[in-house]
């Protein structure tokens, strides 16, 4: 198995295999040269080798002559916010996401706070592939300075939004399970729960980034805190992944509601407070298609990856947008997914609606998604891709992003993944049977 995949979106690989000082050394004097001289802030999700490949970030950047502003461990999102209110040339992240612990790597963060696109993405890899770097001389080498004040100007911005009534949150005094798997948002999230009156129940909240389940917050991995929402009598179980940048939710009765209706509960909450155009990815759930339907704006779907939400959003003034695996993109705050922002409208909406998750999650229409893979050792991507295309040639499919075959109330979707060596195959139709199903027949093709 590949144990670094160098790509337009960064860098992620094994720590000590693929991923060693250099290779962070050499991705980050590249990055410092694309963005020429100029602040560059920088920030670690908490896993144990953060710390390490921070020093090669920072060593990185100011051999070309960027000053760093270091704000420590802190979310993905909150990095973004900075790299945009602190006027910085850009911004690198140091995780490796919903992977796990043996795994890290470097997002890279324009001016604006969005990611790098697959053009800015490709212009650092030819400047690292070239080794081409803008090596400062002795008195042009940059600075570093720690800036400590990011996590609570993100909070205070999201606090501030004008359809966060912080006092009506407050009354229904919720008591939530957190389980932020001793990632990032530990050092965040407790505290801005109780800044909105939550009885906080922590579950695996101290950032040592010892992850004790698998950190990607899908259902099968929250088998913790769905015992401990029925155990403590919660309101709410929240989970998210290590660089909170994904948010699921669990149910008061303990079960998950899946990734997909995080998004889903933002964009229904968000369409009662300001209309306005929706932006998801080609896989993300069609309830939102119906949520959008009913409050009459425009939906548009793009490519997987949070830049091609992102951007899409900033050119059609979208209101809210994101991706089906619980990534909640509000612009009023940024362009980037950010579980806190998911983790208060959820609350808002929740106080609003008066009533239970469930009752609340019930109130939208409902469709399983099934997630499958294929792994490319096993196949040729593209080979696989031309084998759909003629095999479903008189159904109706899309080629936004790889090959989505659309049915009428079911879809199929296959992709070669941005971040991992694998095919991803996801299907969603009316029940678990059909989508289960769809997911086969087409993987049944490819391999
Ligand atoms: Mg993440």
């Amino acid at each position: 198995m590949t144990t670094l995949m160098v790509s337009v979106s960064g860098v992620r690989g094994i720590v000590g295999e693929g991923l060693t000082p250099e290779v962070v050394l050499n991705f980050s004097q590249a990055f410092g040269t694309y963005v020429g001289h100029g602040k560059v802030v920088v920030g670690r999700d908490s896993r144990v080798t953060g710390e390490l490949l921070k020093n090669s970030v920072i060593a990185g950047l100011l051999a070309v002559g960027c000053d760093v502003v270091d704000i420590g461990i802190c979310p993905t999102p909150t990095l973004q916010l900075a790299a945009e209110s602190l006027k910085t040339n850009g911004g690198i992240m140091i995780t490796a996401s919903h992977n796990p612990v043996m795994w890290n790597g470097l997002k890279l963060i324009g001016s604006d706070g969005l990611f790098l696109d697959a053009e800015q993405g490709e212009e650092v890899l030819n400047i690292s592939t070239r080794q081409s770097f803008n090596f400062a001389n002795w008195e042009g080498i940059g600075l570093r300075i720690s800036y400590s004040r990011a996590i609570e100007e993100h909070v205070k911005a999201i606090l501030a939004l004008e359809y966060i009534d912080v006092e009506k949150i407050k009354q229904r005094r919720f008591k939530v399970v957190l389980d932020c798997v001793c990632g990032a948002g530990s050092v965040m999230l407790p505290d801005l729960l109780r800044r909105l009156g939550c009885d906080v129940v922590e579950l695996y909240c101290e950032p040592t980034g010892l992850f004790p389940h698998n950190p990607e917050p899908l259902p099968e991995n929250l088998s913790g805190l769905c015992a401990a929402v029925k155990e403590h009598e919660a309101d709410l179980g929240i989970a998210v992944d290590p660089d909170s940048d994904r948010l699921a939710l669990v149910s008061e009765r303990g079960e998950p509601l899946g990734e997909e209706r995080t998004l889903a509960l933002a964009v229904k909450f968000m369409l009662g407070r300001k209309k306005g155009p929706v932006v998801i990815n080609a896989s993300t759930s069609r309830v939102i298609e119906d949520v959008a339907a009913e409050a009459g704006v425009a939906l548009h779907r793009t490519k997987v990856g949070e830049i091609n939400v992102a951007k899409k959003m900033r050119e059609i003034n979208a209101v809210i947008g994101g991706e089906g695996n619980g990534g909640v993109i509000l612009p009023d705050i940024h362009l980037g997914r950010d579980a806190p922002v998911g983790i208060v409208l959820t609350l808002q909406h929740l106080a609003d609606f008066a009533g239970t998750i469930s009752a609340l999650n019930d109130s939208l229409p409902n469709y399983v998604i099934t997630k499958d893979k294929v792994e490319l050792a096993d196949i040729e991507p593209q080979a696989a891709l031309d084998t759909i295309r003629q095999a479903y040639a008189g159904e109706n499919l899309d080629f936004t992003d790889g090959i989505k075959l659309v049915r009428d109330r079911s879809w199929v979707h296959v992709r070669a993944s941005n971040t991992e060596p694998i095919i991803r195959v996801i299907a969603e139709a009316p029940t678990e049977g059909e989508a289960k199903a769809l997911c086969k027949e087409l993987k049944g093709q490819v391999v």
